[in-house]
């Protein structure tokens, strides 16, 4: 999936579970669940050729800005409402939006400058058991909306 709904997702989860022993493993299994869904995202048809690494690192990283945006819109900017912005709050969020996307950035090295030490390869294997993508963009997309939708309505 995008960045988006998967740092969304964690950000949820440590926004309502804010320990660390309870997020991040939370976190973790929903990245997997989540790409168990078939997903269109910045990295299709990479390994197949049908996109340059250049347009995926571009795709990227407005797909990673758009995130911290959203991040930021979601769980700190709750209009009319107090917010909490103590700084374990704060650490929380970011700590848990960075492990929705941690396996994706183990990944990238990978899948954007064709490096795979050994000792990650492992962790890209068991990645890649889960996840399905679909060329179609709007059946890719759609999941994901829905489920920043919800993350949205329940946040
Ligand atoms: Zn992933």
């Amino acid at each position: 999936m995008l960045s988006i709904p998967h740092s969304l997702t964690g950000a949820f989860i440590a926004s309502k579970l804010p320990h660390p022993a309870l997020y991040i493993p939370l976190t973790l299994a929903m990245h997997y669940l989540c790409d168990w869904i078939p997903h269109w995202d910045v990295g299709t048809g990479l390994s197949v050729g049908k996109r340059k690494r250049s347009s995926a690192i571009l795709l990227e990283l407005v797909d990673l800005a758009l995130t911290a945006g959203l991040i930021y819109w979601f769980f700190f900017k709750d209009f009319g409402k107090p917010v909490d912005m103590s700084d374990a709050y704060t650490f929380h969020i970011w700590m848990g939006a960075l492990m929705g996307i941690a396996p994706d950035l183990v990944e990238a090295p990978r899948n954007f400058l064709r490096w795979e030490p050994w000792f990650i390869k492992p962790l890209n294997e068991f990645h890649g058991m889960f996840h399905h993508s679909t060329p179609n963009i709007l059946v890719g997309i759609v999941p994901q909306i829905i489920l920043v939708v919800v993350i949205w309505l329940l946040k």
